[in-house]
């Protein structure tokens, strides 16, 4: 096996998945995308690793450097933002790779939605809240089937992230008050794990005014639902009274 998609987490060097590092360590080729990643992980890269940035490359071009070398038994590094199952666009590169019959393996990442979570310390799930995690965004160049529009996916109120929208602020928070109240907590957190970390607290009637004073236009996560406010019950997983597969419960 010599190539790899890899999640290089949501900017923290220190992100990455110890298999995600080895194999960076290991490479002769990497290719990575160059507007999200932080170019700090590719310090794992050995000095004689030949080195791409994918944002100024087609996928044909993408998929031709990688079938170049894996018929050199080269080991090469794709490597992804976050988690590469998130948005990551590569179904496609794996498409073509099934195609042309080349073995690959994929590496998971921490997501900037988890990271996003850490920033706020928080938890998506609190019991008495919510017990669901909606991962979506608004429609860009890609289009959002209309089955799954913010307007709608609002009326469950769990909690969400919100991908790829900060740059649409105004039409994704009318959107969802279509479904929440003004009042829910909305959270910007922009380079989450990065040093320019930035995190905007609000709610739905004034959030969209604090993003645009801070200037925030993308590279950020939108998180909504009031388990950002904390206060849900607590769990049963800890509960004296509550007896599971590692612990009895005290009477
Ligand atoms: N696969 C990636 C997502 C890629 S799509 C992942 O799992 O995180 C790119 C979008 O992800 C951005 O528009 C932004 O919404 C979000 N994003 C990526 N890195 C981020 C970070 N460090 N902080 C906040 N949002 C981030």
């Amino acid at each position: 096996m010599s190539v790899f998609f890899v999640g290089a987490g949501p900017g923290d060097p220190e992100l990455i998945t110890l298999k995600g590092k080895r194999l960076l360590e290991e490479a002769d080729i990497i290719i990575y995308a160059g507007s999200l990643v932080n170019p700090k992980v590719l310090g794992f890269a050995k000095s004689s690793a030949e080195i791409f940035d994918s944002a100024s490359m087609n996928l044909e071009e993408i998929i031709s450097v990688i079938e170049k070398a894996a018929a050199q038994a080269k080991k090469v590094v794709r490597l992804h933002t976050g988690d590469p199952g998130i948005y990551g666009a590569i179904q496609e590169q794996i498409n073509l790779l099934e195609q042309k019959k080349i073995p690959y393996e994929v590496i998971p990442g921490v997501s900037s939605m988890s990271a996003a979570a850490a920033a706020l310390k928080r938890e998506f799930t609190q019991p008495g809240i919510t017990q669901s995690v909606i991962v979506t965004r608004i429609e860009g160049r890609t289009p959002v089937p209309s089955k799954e529009d913010l307007s709608l996916l609002a009326k469950h109120r769990g909690s969400m992230c919100i991908f790829l929208s900060v740059q649409k602020m105004e039409d994704v928070v009318s959107r969802l008050l279509e479904g929440y109240t003004p009042e829910t907590p909305v959270a910007v957190v922009y380079k989450a794990s990065w040093p320019q970390e930035k995190i905007i607290l609000g709610n739905l009637s004034n959030i969209t005014q604090k993003v645009k004073e801070e200037g925030i236009e993308k590279t950020a996560m939108i998180l909504v639902g009031d388990f950002i406010s904390g206060g849900g019950e607590p769990s049963k997983l800890y509960d004296s009274g509550f007896t599971h597969g590692y612990r009895e419960a005290k009477s």
